[in-house]
C-alpha cells in the first residue's frame, strides 16, 4: 500500500534529489510499527546510499538547500540527516540549509514536529 502511495507521490523519482537512478523506499529510523509516509520517501541509489553511509559528496548535495523546503516531513528529515553527515560543517550552505530544516543534532529529528506535540499537550 505505501509502495504504491509513494510511486504516487513522486511521480517514480528520487524525492529529495529528482533523481531517477533506481528509485525505491527508503524508511527513516527510528522505524514506527507500521510504516509511514511520514518516516517514508522514495530515494535514488545516490541518495540510498549517503544514508547509510552517512556521508555525503559535498559538491554534490546542493539539492538539499531545496529539499529542506519540501512539504513533506519524510524528505525534510532525511536532508536533515543528510546535512548534518555532511563532512564539513563549516560550509555556509549547509550551515544555512541545516538552520532552515530545524533539525536537532543531537536526536536527529526535527524539531518543528516536537514543537507541535509540545502545544499539543498544553490543551
Ligand atoms: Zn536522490
Amino acid at each position: 500500500m505505501l509502495g504504491k502511495e509513494l510511486t504516487r507521490r513522486s511521480h517514480g523519482r528520487c524525492e529529495l534529489c529528482e533523481g531517477r537512478e533506481e528509485p525505491r523506499l527508503y524508511e527513516l529510523d527510528p522505524f514506527p510499527d507500521e510504516p509511514s509516509p511520514d518516516r517514508t520517501l522514495m530515494a535514488c541509489a545516490r541518495c540510498r546510499r549517503w544514508m547509510d553511509d552517512e556521508e555525503i559528496v559535498v559538491m554534490e548535495a546542493h539539492f538539499l538547500s531545496g529539499a529542506v523546503w519540501n512539504e513533506l516531513p519524510a524528505v525534510r528529515l532525511a536532508a536533515g540527516r543528510m546535512l548534518l553527515s555532511a563532512e564539513d560543517p563549516e560550509d555556509p550552505w549547509i550551515l544555512d540549509a541545516i538552520e532552515a530544516v530545524d533539525i536537532d543534532p543531537r536526536t536527529r529529528e526535527l524539531r518543528i514536529a516536537d514543537a507541535s506535540m509540545e502545544s499539543e499537550a498544553w490543551r
